[in-house]
């Protein structure tokens, strides 16, 4: 059932419906017979049919996963998984999951199987956002990649329609950013026009009918390539403003990422309009922030930082905290430059340049 790939860090990676099904013979593999399975509270229908699934093999179900994995979390929960004496982690969730997974192997170096629900990409990254006492620091370890990856279409497709645009265009953002990051190769720019594409195809027809199980495999291919391609380059200006959003004012780390990114990308077009021209090939029209922000219109996307809460007084700290350690962008990074596409997005303007 559904064709297995390894992919270029090592991975192995399946695509197919009703694949969740076989993750006994993924567990057999890793020679588990005591997985712990983990969902966050929402999710915990899917946390226990999987555990119904896997019966003898499963060792319990750890369901207070939470956004930005926060130390305390993972410490109960690494108690639980010793407790149970679990042999491996089995993450189906999104992106805060999976991250409670990576964070759980790290501690104990338990394999980790990953079965994603977003498009979010943290299952094809070795990379672990944590937060400890309000504080988010991000480390990079090949020990914290999952060692299977079980993308399922039937799971992502009860992702509620808003969700599915956001966690997409987050998706779509690892992607754009690669296309002109410092780092990139010929192999990681196939892998983010790889990604883009597959959401210019599959994301409209997911919008229209979130049942269409082969676009929904579709849109999770281009999940896995820009996942992939984000554990691979660094990013710049765009991910930076998001951090400091979700960071310092506590904003949803999707629905940001939705707003910020056609304004973030038209920032950087200036400079590297060449390495920005997959965006308005995939997406259409000449100008690769205004392709985003024209598709992020006619998929429905939230396009306001003010409806997340933010206020328009908060638009200055976000600007000197987004310059306040310097990193590598294609354009040069100003404040006029931070302040005037912070107002746009917080305003829901369309990119100004
Ligand atoms: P999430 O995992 O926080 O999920 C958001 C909500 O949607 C949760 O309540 C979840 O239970 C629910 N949900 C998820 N899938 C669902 C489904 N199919 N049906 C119904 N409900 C569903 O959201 P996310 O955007 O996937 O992840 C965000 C987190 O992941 C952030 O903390 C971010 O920093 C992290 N992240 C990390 C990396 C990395 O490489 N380390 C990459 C991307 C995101």
């Amino acid at each position: 059932m559904g064709l297995s790939i390894t992919s270029i860090n090592g991975q192995k990676v399946r695509f197919g419906a009703g694949l969740r099904n076989d993750i006994c013979s993924e567990l057999s593999e890793l020679s588990s017979t005591k997985a712990l399975i983990l969902s966050t509270p929402q999710q915990v229908d899917m946390a226990m049919e999987l555990a119904t699934m896997i019966g003898d093999r499963a060792s319990g179900v750890f369901t207070r996963a939470t956004m930005h994995t926060p130390v305390d979390v993972t410490e109960e929960a690494v108690e639980h998984a010793q407790s149970v004496q679990a042999d491996s982690v089995v993450a189906i969730g999104g992106g805060s999951t999976i991250g409670l997974s990576k964070a759980i192997s790290l501690r104990t170096g338990l394999p980790q199987v990953a079965i994603p629900t977003t498009y979010a990409g943290s299952e094809a990254t070795p990379i672990l956002g944590q937060t400890d006492k309000g504080i988010k620091t991000t480390l990079t370890d090949a020990n914290v990649l999952p060692r299977v990856i079980l993308y399922d279409p039937e799971l992502v497709a009860s992702l509620p329609p808003s969700m599915t645009v956001t966690s997409a265009l987050n998706a779509v953002a690892h992607a754009a950013e690669a296309l002109y990051a410092k780092d990139r190769t010929e192999e990681t720019t196939a892998l983010a026009i790889n990604g883009l594409k597959a959401f210019a195809e599959g994301l409209p027809t997911v919008v229209e009918n979130p049942n269409d199980l082969k676009a929904r495999e579709e849109t999770q291919r281009g999940a896995w390539a820009c996942g992939t391609v984000l554990g691979l380059v660094g990013m710049a200006l765009h991910h930076k403003l998001c951090h400091t959003l979700g960071g310092s004012f506590n904003l949803p780390h999707a629905e940001t990422h939705a707003i910020v990114l056609p304004h973030a990308i038209a920032y950087n077009a200036v400079s590297v309009p060449d390495l920005l021209a997959p965006v308005s090939d995939s997406l259409g029209g000449s100008k690769p922030g205004q392709a985003l922000w024209e598709f992020a219109i006619a998929m429905g996307a939230p396009l306001a930082l003010k409806d997340l809460g933010l206020s328009e007084d908060d638009l200055d700290r976000a600007t000197e905290i987004t310059l306040k350690n310097p990193y590598w962008n294609p354009r040069s990074v100003t404040a006029d430059g931070v302040r005037a596409l912070l107002q746009n997005a917080w305003a829901g303007n369309a990119p100004s340049v």
